[in-house]
């Protein structure tokens, strides 16, 4: 212990948070240390404010302070789509886009045998209610380009197909402002195979 008593504490517990390592925890506890008294309070009552507002929409997972969220109670929006996405902030990016204008399902993760998710630690379930309830037409399987996004989306195209509605794949393609040459194989080969006419 070579802090004070309460410092070390704070160092400790920005130590948890991922991706903070020893030395950034006490570089970040120093720095909490010399902000005045107003910015301390408020970066604690933000902390607070999180825990105690923040939840998940009951339709479609995201998070949010009002149930059910603004983006599933949003009449403008076409309700007859939804992007199934892996995370609350694959949901952002595609927000930032501005393109979408459909709805989303968040599936809290992908299936991964080798950290142990199972297809029934995902939010699956409900995605089957919301199509079964029949107003869905499109479902765009959104869940990312790696080998757990891609079982991920196989598993969900092979159970929701049955159920009528259009099962479509993000493209896969080529980064913009990249250069060919340096793009991997399988990046390339999939660009290949989602070629579209001009
Ligand atoms: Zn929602």
């Amino acid at each position: 212990m070579f802090y004070a008593k309460a410092l070390q504490k704070l160092i400790d517990e920005l130590n948890k948070l991922p991706g903070i390592g020893p030395k950034t925890a006490q570089r970040l506890a120093l720095h909490i240390l010399r902000i005045n008294e107003k910015e301390a309070r408020s970066l604690a009552q933000a902390i607070l404010e999180v825990r105690e507002k923040i939840r998940s929409c009951s339709v479609c997972n995201n998070l949010t302070e009002a149930d059910p969220c603004p983006i599933c109670q949003d009449e403008n929006r076409l309700h007859s789509v939804l992007c199934v996405v892996e995370e609350p902030d694959d949901l952002v990016a595609f927000e930032r886009t501005r393109q979408y204008k459909g709805l989303y399902h968040i599936l809290g993760g992908a299936i991964s045998p080798l950290e142990g998710v199972n297809p029934e630690d995902l939010n699956i379930d409900r995605l089957l209610e919301r199509i079964k309830k029949g107003k869905v037409e499109e479902v765009i399987l959104a869940t990312n380009p790696n080998i757990e996004g891609e079982a991920t989306a196989l598993y969900i195209a092979r159970l929701i197909k049955p159920l009528g509605v259009k099962v479509t794949r993000l493209a896969h393609g080529l980064p913009v402002g990249g250069d060919l040459e340096f793009a991997d194989e399988i990046t390339l080969s999939m660009a290949l195979e989602g070629r579209k006419e001009m």
